[in-house]
Protein backbone atom coordinates (compact mmCIF):
# COMPACT_ATOMS: atom_id res chain seq x y z
CA UNK A 1 0.00 0.00 0.00
CA UNK A 2 1.33 3.58 -0.79
CA UNK A 3 1.25 6.28 2.19
CA UNK A 4 -1.79 7.93 1.16
CA UNK A 5 -3.82 4.45 1.27
CA UNK A 6 -2.24 3.95 4.38
CA UNK A 7 -3.18 7.57 6.25
CA UNK A 8 -5.85 7.62 4.81
CA UNK A 9 -7.20 4.07 6.63
CA UNK A 10 -5.27 5.42 9.88
CA UNK A 11 -8.06 8.17 9.61
CA UNK A 12 -10.91 6.16 8.96
CA UNK A 13 -10.93 1.89 9.40
CA UNK A 14 -7.67 1.64 11.11
CA UNK A 15 -8.33 3.65 14.48
CA UNK A 16 -11.80 2.23 14.43
CA UNK A 17 -10.42 -1.44 14.09
CA UNK A 18 -12.54 -1.77 11.53
CA UNK A 19 -9.85 -3.26 8.95
CA UNK A 20 -9.72 -6.49 7.88
CA UNK A 21 -6.90 -8.47 9.38
CA UNK A 22 -4.77 -7.99 6.09
CA UNK A 23 -5.24 -4.87 6.03
CA UNK A 24 -4.59 -4.32 9.76
CA UNK A 25 -1.44 -6.42 8.96
CA UNK A 26 -0.17 -4.44 6.19
CA UNK A 27 -0.93 -0.94 8.01
CA UNK A 28 1.01 -2.11 10.68
CA UNK A 29 4.06 -3.47 8.48
CA UNK A 30 4.25 0.06 6.54
CA UNK A 31 4.24 2.00 10.21
CA UNK A 32 7.36 0.07 11.16
CA UNK A 33 8.54 0.93 8.05
CA UNK A 34 7.72 4.21 7.13
CA UNK A 35 8.60 7.21 9.62
CA UNK A 36 6.29 9.38 8.06
CA UNK A 37 3.07 7.47 8.43
CA UNK A 38 4.24 5.74 11.38
CA UNK A 39 4.22 9.48 13.36
CA UNK A 40 0.75 10.06 11.62
CA UNK A 41 -1.01 7.40 12.90
CA UNK A 42 0.74 8.40 16.29
CA UNK A 43 -0.19 12.16 16.16
CA UNK A 44 -4.34 10.64 14.69
CA UNK A 45 -4.38 8.14 17.60
CA UNK A 46 -3.65 10.87 20.23
CA UNK A 47 -6.15 13.51 18.85
CA UNK A 48 -8.97 11.32 17.06
CA UNK A 49 -8.65 8.36 19.53
CA UNK A 50 -7.30 8.90 23.08
CA UNK A 51 -10.16 11.20 24.25
CA UNK A 52 -12.59 9.04 23.51
CA UNK A 53 -10.57 5.89 25.68
CA UNK A 54 -11.69 6.58 29.31
CA UNK A 55 -15.47 7.62 28.01
CA UNK A 56 -18.06 5.45 29.02
CA UNK A 57 -20.84 4.55 27.60
CA UNK A 58 -23.85 6.47 28.95
CA UNK A 59 -27.53 4.64 29.75
CA UNK A 60 -30.66 6.90 29.05
CA UNK A 61 -33.28 7.00 31.93
CA UNK A 62 -35.75 4.30 31.53
CA UNK A 63 -38.28 6.93 32.05
CA UNK A 64 -36.56 9.02 29.10
CA UNK A 65 -36.93 5.93 27.13
CA UNK A 66 -40.93 5.28 28.15
CA UNK A 67 -41.33 8.86 27.02
CA UNK A 68 -39.83 8.36 23.48
CA UNK A 69 -41.20 5.19 23.13
CA UNK A 70 -44.63 6.70 24.05
CA UNK A 71 -44.62 9.60 22.01
CA UNK A 72 -43.79 7.09 18.89
CA UNK A 73 -47.13 5.24 20.01
CA UNK A 74 -48.97 7.81 19.91
CA UNK A 75 -47.87 9.63 16.63
CA UNK A 76 -48.04 6.10 14.85
CA UNK A 77 -51.76 6.08 16.47
CA UNK A 78 -52.67 9.40 15.43
CA UNK A 79 -50.95 8.90 11.70
CA UNK A 80 -53.27 5.45 11.52
CA UNK A 81 -56.39 7.32 12.68
CA UNK A 82 -56.12 9.95 10.65
CA UNK A 83 -55.50 8.13 7.57
CA UNK A 84 -58.86 6.24 8.19
CA UNK A 85 -60.65 9.00 8.80
CA UNK A 86 -59.47 10.77 5.36
CA UNK A 87 -60.22 7.27 3.74
CA UNK A 88 -63.88 7.14 5.01
CA UNK A 89 -64.75 10.71 5.69
CA UNK A 90 -64.49 11.10 1.55
CA UNK A 91 -66.76 8.02 1.36
CA UNK A 92 -68.95 9.16 4.14
CA UNK A 93 -69.36 12.16 2.00
CA UNK A 94 -69.80 10.38 -1.27
CA UNK A 95 -73.18 8.08 -0.03
CA UNK A 96 -76.39 7.69 0.91
CA UNK A 97 -77.63 7.92 4.52
CA UNK A 98 -78.39 4.60 5.20
CA UNK A 99 -74.46 3.78 3.80
CA UNK A 100 -73.36 7.13 6.04
CA UNK A 101 -74.99 4.91 9.23
CA UNK A 102 -72.07 1.56 8.34
CA UNK A 103 -69.05 4.01 8.11
CA UNK A 104 -70.15 5.78 11.10
CA UNK A 105 -70.15 1.83 12.33
CA UNK A 106 -67.09 1.01 10.57
CA UNK A 107 -64.56 4.21 12.30
CA UNK A 108 -66.00 3.59 15.42
CA UNK A 109 -64.86 0.21 15.21
CA UNK A 110 -61.32 1.29 13.48
CA UNK A 111 -60.50 3.12 16.39
CA UNK A 112 -61.42 0.63 18.80
CA UNK A 113 -59.20 -1.79 17.61
CA UNK A 114 -56.52 0.53 16.70
CA UNK A 115 -56.24 1.40 20.06
CA UNK A 116 -56.68 -1.96 21.54
CA UNK A 117 -54.40 -3.97 19.33
CA UNK A 118 -50.58 -4.12 21.24
CA UNK A 119 -47.92 -1.73 19.88
CA UNK A 120 -46.42 -4.67 18.81
CA UNK A 121 -47.88 -6.03 16.11
CA UNK A 122 -50.34 -2.27 15.54
CA UNK A 123 -49.05 -1.42 12.14
CA UNK A 124 -49.72 -5.09 10.16
CA UNK A 125 -53.04 -6.11 12.41
CA UNK A 126 -54.36 -2.11 11.51
CA UNK A 127 -53.12 -2.50 7.86
CA UNK A 128 -54.73 -5.61 7.96
CA UNK A 129 -57.77 -4.43 9.53
CA UNK A 130 -58.16 -1.30 7.01
CA UNK A 131 -57.86 -3.48 4.21
CA UNK A 132 -60.64 -5.70 5.65
CA UNK A 133 -63.23 -2.65 6.05
CA UNK A 134 -62.19 -1.00 2.74
CA UNK A 135 -63.10 -4.23 1.16
CA UNK A 136 -65.92 -3.82 3.15
CA UNK A 137 -67.04 -0.70 2.31
CA UNK A 138 -66.32 -1.23 -1.22
CA UNK A 139 -68.72 -4.35 -1.38
CA UNK A 140 -71.45 -2.87 0.56
CA UNK A 141 -71.35 0.27 -1.96
CA UNK A 142 -72.66 -2.48 -4.71
CA UNK A 143 -75.75 -3.53 -2.20
CA UNK A 144 -78.77 -1.11 -2.18
CA UNK A 145 -79.55 -2.34 1.22
CA UNK A 146 -77.03 -2.93 3.73
CA UNK A 147 -78.28 -3.55 6.88
CA UNK A 148 -76.10 -4.39 9.97
CA UNK A 149 -77.67 -7.83 11.17
CA UNK A 150 -75.75 -10.56 9.23
CA UNK A 151 -72.52 -8.47 9.14
CA UNK A 152 -69.16 -8.53 10.57
CA UNK A 153 -70.62 -5.93 12.67
CA UNK A 154 -73.06 -8.55 14.35
CA UNK A 155 -70.03 -10.62 14.36
CA UNK A 156 -68.33 -8.14 16.07
CA UNK A 157 -70.21 -7.29 19.16
CA UNK A 158 -72.28 -10.93 19.58
ZN1 LIG B 1 4.19 5.71 4.54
Amino acid sequence: MKCKQIKELVLTDYLDDQVSKEQKQSIEEHLTQCTACREFAAEAKEVLKNPFESVQPIKAPDHLWNKIEGAIEKHRQESLIQKAWDALSGTFAAHKPVFALSTVAATILLLVAVVKIPAWQTQTAANDYLNEQFEYLVYSDDQTDVGLSDTWVDEYFL
